[in-house]
């Protein structure tokens, strides 16, 4: 159910409690309805890019469709105020109806999920910085920005985590483990439309040194863990009798 606020011309608001939130999906392609919304001799509806595709014709009663707008309905899709889906996330953006989809695609406080296993906490970006500051700090290496640090990996850990001083931002250094190599890459922990990080890794073993930098990918929870296809291949040699690899890493804001 979704809460409404209803702004009619008398500048009051009402709160409206939508039993069917359906009610303002285009009926054919099921995408939130905006202006322009016609509708056929019959009253059924339709959104404007759907008019076009089924040929103006209406797919429930065969009656031309995409020349009557059905003004009703867009006056009452203007009116209302919808609060974002991250409310209970801390935020406090309300839009109208129409913007909901675009608001959330780049809203900052979409959940992020604890990657610890055995941890369900689900949270804000910094909302879960902290949480990870306060309930995992003994599990992941603290480090800053734009400064190099050292890690020490073994050839069988699969992810290592990383927490910045002074910001918090988690950091996930994955390590998929594979017959003749080992793949390294890292992730940030936040909404898809934060900040990209640069990174730098240095890997010397034997007489090689090898050097890589990309940009971190942001997930949202482990499952989003996806392999990346930014990753630096590490030969299985390289680990040597140890299995441990010393890694050099320095990871920067973007420009
Ligand atoms: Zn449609
Ligand atoms: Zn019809
Ligand atoms: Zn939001
Ligand atoms: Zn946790």
């Amino acid at each position: 159910m979704d809460e409404l606020v209803v702004d009619p011309a008398t500048n009051e608001s009402i709160s409206v409690t939508l039993t069917d939130p359906e009610v303002f999906d285009c009926p054919i392609c099921y995408e939130s309805l905006s202006s322009p919304v016609f509708q056929c001799e019959n009253g059924h509806i339709a959104c404007s890019s759907c008019c076009t595709k089924i040929m103006n014709k209406c797919p429930s009663c065969c009656l031309p469709i995409g020349y009557n707008r059905c003004r009703a309905i867009e006056k009452v899709l203007e009116s209302i105020k919808v609060k974002c889906q991250n409310t209970r996330y801390g935020c406090k953006e309300t839009t109208s109806f129409s913007k909901k989809l675009d608001h959330a695609k780049t809203c900052h406080h979409a959940p992020c999920s604890c990657p610890m296993a055995d941890c369900n906490f689900v949270g804000s970006c910094t909302q879960f910085y902290k949480h990870f500051r306060d309930e995992h700090e003994n599990s992941s290496v603290q480090f800053q920005h734009n400064k190099v640090f050292q890690i020490t990996l073994n050839v069988d850990d699969t992810s290592l985590f990383l927490q910045e001083e002074k910001d918090g931002v988690v950091f996930i250094l994955n390590n998929r483990i594979g017959c003749l190599a080992n793949s390294i890459s890292v992730c940030c922990i936040a909404p898809s439309t934060n900040e990209r990080f640069y990174y730098e890794i240095v890997a010397k073993y034997a007489r090689s040194i090898i050097t890589f930098q990309s940009y971190t990918e942001n997930i949202q929870s482990r499952i989003d863990n996806q392999p990346s296809s930014d990753i630096l291949p590490l030969p299985a040699g390289s680990f040597g009798h140890s299995r441990q690899l010393k890694l050099k890493i320095c990871i920067r804001h973007h420009g």
